[in-house]
């Protein structure tokens, strides 16, 4: 017997390096008309590198002691920002302390207690806990050259900021071009990072309508609305904070390699080869496996 288009068309997605959840996945695909892209992990490569250590002034700290706090904080994460803080310290040889009472804010960033102090590592705009005008100053200026800014404080002050730099994906402009071409629309960014560092990375892909500074919620509102508009829309997206959108999107699709357990759940397909490219190549399958259903 010869296999119905739909399945033969999740054995051709498999091909290509997409696992498809179901045929109704294999057939919704093909009716999306918007695309909203994450960026840290779907953009961008995803093993994002620390390149700033930046201790403030007051109450100075050197920079080995700012990255150990940060890194003790972070150990318990599996953010790639969290991965990428602890990398930096191991590679300069520090310890890593052991920490009481981790918590973890998807979008926003994490604390712990280390060494009896209560550490906070996140996003300058969601941490800012008390008058942190020179940490601002510093985090502007990083995001400005397109970096992640990390601010980190200790019993609710600043003591420094981190910068950090991921870079872009081979396929990401080639990707954005593809899924244009195939919607009729340039894709959405929908991010919880800076609006300066999103923005720049956009202009480099062709996308220019950026949602940035977003809650894991807020990317979901942003979805709702577009989708009341009359849009289908397929979501891309890899972290924790993704999970809710991808669970609302008319599609939702995790990048499998570095992507979050809650991410690969909530998500109607994963993506297990690694390449954004083949997102648009199942697009076009989709669309070609529908014209053969009557
Ligand atoms: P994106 O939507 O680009 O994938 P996230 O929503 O995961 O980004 O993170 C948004 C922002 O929240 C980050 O840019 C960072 O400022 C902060 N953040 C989230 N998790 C962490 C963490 N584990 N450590 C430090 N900062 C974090
Ligand atoms: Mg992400």
């Amino acid at each position: 017997a010869t296999m119905p288009p739909l399945l033969s068309a999740i054995a051709n997605a498999g091909r290509h390096g997409v696992l498809i959840k179901s045929a109704v996945v294999m057939e919704q695909l093909g009716q999306v008309d918007a695309v909203a892209l994450d960026k840290t992990g779907t953009l961008t490569e995803g093993t994002p590198q620390v390149t700033d250590v930046r201790p403030l002034a007051d109450p100075g700290l050197n920079e080995a002691a700012l990255l150990r706090l940060a890194a003790a904080a972070e150990h318990p994460s599996e953010h790639p920002l969290a991965r990428a803080i602890v990398d930096a310290a191991r590679t300069r040889g520090l310890d890593i302390p052991p920490v009481e009472d981790f918590n973890s804010a998807p979008g926003t960033g994490v604390t712990a207690t280390v060494d009896g102090r209560r550490v906070a590592v996140g996003s300058p705009a969601r941490l800012r806990g008390g008058p942190a005008q020179p940490a601002v100053t510093m985090a502007e200026r990083l995001e400005g050259e397109g970096r992640t800014a990390v601010l980190v404080e200790v019993d609710g002050s600043p003591v420094g900021v981190l910068g950090i730099a991921d870079g872009l994906r081979v396929d990401a402009a080639a990707t954005v071009t593809a899924l244009t071409a195939l919607t009729g629309t340039a894709p959405v960014l929908v991010t919880g990072d800076n609006p300066r560092a999103a923005a720049r990375l956009a202009a480099e892909v062709g996308i220019t309508d950026v949602r940035a500074g977003l809650l894991p919620q807020d990317k979901v509102t942003a979805i709702t609305e577009l989708e009341q508009a009359g849009r289908k829309v397929l979501v891309v997206g890899d972290g924790v904070n993704d999970a809710p959108a991808l669970a609302a999107a008319h599609t939702g699709i995790a990048m499998g390699r570095a992507g979050s357990d809650l991410a690969l759940e909530s998500a109607d397909a994963v993506v297990v080869r690694d390449e954004l490219a083949t997102i648009p190549a199942v697009v076009a399958l989709s669309r070609q496996a529908r014209r053969l259903v009557v």
